[in-house]
């Protein structure tokens, strides 16, 4: 069996969904297909999560009606018979009415997979109802039930045993030849809803292909496949048509926002290969990304990761910060998900560079009891690998850098952005 994943750009219209039918009609293996919230809904629904933990409902529900509208639209242009469409989602906007209706925003974490994990129930209804309507026989999976999760919420971690269990049993490949799952949702062993942190769909498809032993994992995208940088930031890009799990994970862990870092761990694991594929243009071969490769990347691989914060840290009490506080730093960042990208030491400094996110001005705050903390944000971290003078010099000069790392192959630049 192989399993496919089509993100947010790929069902973002009716278009867009009639393609997933187009590309599904021409294979003949057992699918596995795993879908995310159409365009832009996540985001969406962080701002209609925002009202209710606010307690303002109106808010909260003009905001879903926005959201129900768009999806409506999608719905109208698609379904030659619109019940078909509309019977699938009702439900669904009804129960998050409800929940909205009467719940009390109390924990943020919480609050937010209950409510935002309903993008990819919703458009997987959609996008199930319609293979259905197009003649393509599936069954529809609800992953709250299926991938089991710790508590963590917002960036929850799949027990892959559990989660194993119960898929295996879900999915009966002589019953029906398509399934069709959500990305990025789970829930935790009582069935309260999680997700898997943002863009977590890629990491959904990779545990679903290592617990259903799949023969390949294919990542349909709006891209050729994996190019050398990202297009809307650097010129002259070229497509690198293979990848070894290290490099995969290596680009992801430095922000190459092609696929997500923790989506390579499950098919390493298991050696299954993960096709990037262009949606837009089936026919044309993208990027594999496996085990062994027939020729290493020979063009230089540039990586930008934005809105990155460098922390500095410097034990209180002039200890050395190698010997006795790293830990203790380690904990604390650790604790607040800091997510660290870039790391320096000194007798009695440390200095991290982290993503921007909500969760930086408490880890700061708890940081002060045994540290003097100072930092400076609005940088962007650029990776270079296949580092040579011409590409630093194209791509640094002029620009004031903060810190700087070398090692043979690679160099990493923090900058003012
Ligand atoms: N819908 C989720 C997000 O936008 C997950 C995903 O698309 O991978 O982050
Ligand atoms: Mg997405």
């Amino acid at each position: 069996m192989k399993v496919y994943k089509f993100g947010g750009a790929s069902v973002r219209s009716a278009e867009g969904i009639r393609n997933i039918v187009r590309i599904v009609s021409t294979v003949s293996d057992n699918l596995f297909i795993v879908v995310s919230a159409m365009g832009k809904t996540t985001n969406a629904m962080e701002i209609v999560l925002d009202h209710f933990m606010k307690a303002d409902r109106d808010a909260s529900l003009q905001k879903l009606a926005e959201v129900e509208s768009y999806h409506d639209q999608v719905i109208t242009d698609l379904f030659a018979t619109k019940e078909n469409g509309t019977a699938a989602v009702n439900p669904l906007f009804k129960e998050l009415k409800s929940l909205i209706t009467s719940g009390v925003g109390d924990d943020y974490d919480r609050w937010y997979d209950r409510l935002v994990s309903y993008g990819e129930m919703i458009s997987t209804r959609i996008v199930s109802a319609f293979l259905s309507e197009s003649g393509i026989g599936n069954e529809w999976l609800d992953m709250r039930g299926l991938l089991i999760t710790d508590s963590n919420f917002r960036e929850a971690n799949v027990r892959m045993d559990e989660s194993q269990l119960r898929l295996q049993k879900a999915v009966d490949f002589t019953k029906n030849r398509i399934y069709i799952g959500q990305g990025f949702i789970a829930a935790n062993i009582k069935g309260d809803p999680t997700t898997l942190g943002r863009e977590g769909s890629d990491y959904s498809a990779a545990v679903v292909g290592n617990l259903l032993n799949a023969e390949s994992v294919t990542i349909w995208k709006d891209v050729p496949g994996i190019l050398n940088a990202d297009p809307r930031l650097f010129e002259d890009t070229v497509l690198i048509p293979e990848l070894s799990y290290l490099d995969a994970v290596e680009l992801a862990y430095s922000g190459a926002q092609i696929i997500h870092p923790k989506t390579i761990k499950p098919l390493e694991n298991k050696q299954i290969p993960l096709y990037v594929n262009p949606f837009g243009t089936p026919e044309l071969t993208g990027s594999v990304i496996r085990g062994s490769i027939q020729k290493p990347i020979d063009v230089p691989v540039l990586i930008l990761r934005k809105n990155q914060v460098l922390v500095t840290v410097r034990p209180r009490d002039f200890s050395f910060v190698l010997e006795e506080s790293l830990s203790k730093a380690f904990v604390v960042m650790n604790k607040h998900r800091l997510k660290i990208s870039m790391i320096q030491s000194s007798a009695v400094s440390i200095s991290v560079c982290v993503d921007n996110t909500r969760y930086l001005s408490g880890a700061l705050d708890e940081l002060e009891t045994d540290f003097k903390v100072s930092y400076n944000d609005g940088l962007e971290l650029l990776t270079i690998r296949g580092i040579n003078d011409a590409i630093v010099q194209k791509t640094t000069g002029g620009r004031e850098i903060l810190l700087f790392q070398r090692t043979r192959r690679s160099g990493r630049f923090l900058m003012k952005e």
